[in-house]
């Protein structure tokens, strides 16, 4: 199931369980304003999942309505993460799905950061 970005946030959705420690989840970054997770799914030798530890169904959600501190809070994050996973040479890969057409899942953003590896052209 993809996810309805124009609905309301869920708050029972799995990453805000991972978020409050009902279930498990192998951290690799937190702050104040963000947390990061391996991907239980790997799609590239390394693939961690950075979220907002705010409320936001999607990047439409949460650019529209998050505050310019959380914003640069959530991207210095996932800037970290890639340097600290020693990606920035040689080179990663960012992606954040929003809605059907791009097929979300799960209803709270996340970006996607792959590398570790050569990605080739796109992962669709
Ligand atoms: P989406 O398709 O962009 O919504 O990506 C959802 C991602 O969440 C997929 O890559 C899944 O493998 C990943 N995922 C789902 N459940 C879990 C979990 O419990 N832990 C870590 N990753 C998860």
């Amino acid at each position: 199931m993809t996810v309805d970005v124009t609905k309301p946030y869920d708050p029972d959705n799995i990453f805000a369980k991972i978020l409050r420690g009902e279930i498990p989840s192998k951290k690799v970054y937190e702050d104040e304003w963000s947390y990061a997770f391996y991907d239980i799914n790997a799609q590239a030798k390394t693939h961690i999942l950075i979220v907002p530890k705010g409320a936001y169904v999607s990047w439409d959600d949460f650019s529209t309505k998050a505050s310019a501190e959380e914003i640069a809070g959530f991207v210095r994050a996932v800037g970290k993460v890639a340097r600290d996973s020693d990606l920035v040479e040689p080179g990663y890969r960012l992606l954040a799905n929003v809605g059907h057409h791009a097929g979300q899942e799960v209803p709270h953003l996340h970006v996607h950061l792959f590398g570790g590896e050569p990605l080739g052209p796109m992962i669709a």
